[in-house]
Parts: C-alpha cells; sequence; structure tokens
C-alpha cells in the first residue's frame, strides 16, 4: 500500500517539474497558451479601474523604490503551512525566492507595478505588459544596450496577478478535478511572474514565441552573456531543473539587482543556490 502510495506521488512529482514556469497552465502548446492568454487579459481590462487606484498608492510609495529590497533576508523562509509549502516573508525584497515550494502571499501585489517601458510584439494595453519600476527601469537599459548591437528584443509577458493564476487553478479543478489539476497547473502564488520582477522576453527570429529555441538566436546568446549587467538573470537555466524545478527557459528573465545577478552570473548558480550560499 505504502508502495504503491510513494509511486503515485513520484509520478506526480515528475509531471509537475515538467510544468512551464511561464505558461499559466503548465507546459502545453504554446499558442493555445497565447489564446488563453488574451482572453484572460480582456477580462482582466475590465479591473482596470481596480489597477488604477494601487498605481496612484505605488506612485506615493516611488521614493522607497530606490531603497528597497537593499537588505537580503536569508530567512524567506517563516511561515511553513502544509504540504511543505513556505509563504515567503518579504515579497518585496528584490532576491525574494518564488518557486514550487516558497508562494507569495494570498492576494499579493508587488509595489510600484507599471506598464514595462520596453518594445512588445503587440499594441494591447494589458495587465502581462507590467512589471515592478525597478524591472521596467533596467529593463530599458537591457534592450538599449542590444539595440546598440543591432539586437532587437521583444518583452512578451510580466506581471500575472494572484487572482488570475486563481482563476486558471480553479477553473483545472473544475475540469479536472483537484489532484490533476495540481499536476497540470501551478498553484496560486507560485508563479515568479506575480512578483513584477519577472519578464519573458523574445525576438523576431522564433516568431515571438517564448520556445527553448531562443536560446541559440543571436538575441538568446547576447542575453545570456549581459543579463547580469543590467541586474537580470536567466532564472531557470540549462541543467538546473533539478534545483529550480522548471526546464530550460532562456526567455524567463529575473531581475534581482547587479550584485546578486553578477555574482550568480559568475557562479553558475540558479536562484535557489544563491539563497543558500549567500
Ligand atoms: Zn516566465
Amino acid at each position: 500500500m505504502r508502495k504503491k502510495t510513494a509511486t503515485v506521488w513520484l509520478m506526480a512529482g515528475v509531471t509537475i517539474l515538467s510544468l512551464s514556469a511561464c505558461n499559466p497552465q503548465g507546459k502545453q502548446d504554446s499558442s493555445t497558451h497565447e489564446q488563453q492568454d488574451n482572453q484572460q487579459e480582456q477580462q482582466s481590462s475590465q479591473d482596470a479601474n481596480k489597477n488604477k487606484q494601487t498605481e496612484s498608492q505605488d506612485q506615493n510609495d516611488q521614493s522607497s523604490e530606490s531603497n528597497e529590497g537593499q537588505t537580503v533576508d536569508k530567512a524567506d523562509q517563516h511561515q511553513s503551512n502544509d504540504n511543505g509549502m513556505v509563504t515567503v516573508a518579504h515579497p518585496n525584497d528584490l532576491q525574494v525566492l518564488v518557486n514550487k515550494s516558497h508562494k507569495l502571499p494570498d492576494g499579493f501585489v508587488p509595489k510600484n507595478l507599471q506598464y514595462a517601458d520596453v518594445r512588445f510584439p503587440y499594441d494591447e494595453k494589458v495587465q502581462k505588459r507590467k512589471v515592478r519600476k525597478v524591472t521596467s527601469d533596467a529593463l530599458k537599459q537591457l534592450f538599449q544596450a542590444a539595440d546598440n548591437k543591432g539586437i532587437q528584443l521583444f518583452a512578451q509577458s510580466g506581471y500575472r496577478s494572484y487572482e488570475r493564476q486563481e482563476t486558471v487553478f480553479a477553473s483545472n479543478v473544475d475540469r479536472y478535478g483537484e489532484k490533476k489539476a495540481s499536476q497540470v497547473s501551478a498553484h496560486p502564488g507560485t508563479s515568479e511572474h506575480q512578483s513584477g520582477l519577472a519578464m519573458d522576453i523574445t525576438s523576431r527570429a522564433v516568431d515571438f514565441k517564448l520556445i527553448q529555441a531562443f536560446g541559440d538566436t543571436e538575441a538568446g546568446r547576447w542575453v545570456a552573456k549581459h543579463a547580469h549587467e543590467f541586474g537580470f538573470i536567466v532564472r531557470y537555466p540549462k541543467g538546473k531543473q533539478d534545483i529550480t524545478g522548471y526546464e530550460y527557459e532562456p526567455w524567463h528573465l529575473r531581475y534581482v539587482g547587479k550584485d546578486a545577478a553578477t555574482k550568480i552570473y559568475k557562479k553558475d548558480w540558479a536562484l535557489e543556490e544563491y539563497k543558500r550560499n549567500e
């Protein structure tokens, strides 16, 4: 009996490991995801008034943006709940660890969300264009530096709200039941996109898709080599799936600040290893 249970858990674990960090419903056909994304973005534009209120509050906070996140709390692991899931204690920290076992607080909205001031392959002013101000500023510099080398980067998907993750998860529970839903979609709060510190980037060469082939393009290679100079890391590196819980995602950039990013780049670490060793 025990052996059977263990096998089921092992299988569930393997399935979860193959989820993509960037698509709300895990790894499936990417065009399907984009369609789902767009449908949901239209819904989320109805929340525009709510967002505007948040933004005006954020503007009051902007002076603190330059100071925040400077202190690294080594122990984000404070409030442990059941299933071994940890709720991070300092969700606005620039080096906050968010993964399958570390979630952001329920309903958490990051500081200073704004539309990222960079190039996108679409015109709609949707939620996923947003990131924190600190991320937007750094992205702008990264994109400018790439432009100077004749490389056109495009941003694709940034902020994803807790509510949106909840909606996707809930619809999967309706469709498949709780157990299967946990396998095919991420638990609300575990997407790094909720932090406002992540942005998926892409290029024309891969038809603006979020695919591993991006890593082999001129843009992908340049980003892998230079992102740290602007405070970004490639969050899910090749060969680190056992540590990060996600397959190689050359498109998913995470802002951690220049010092941390440079250290992570030079040591060839994943963020999990940085947090453990730093
Ligand atoms: Zn992503």
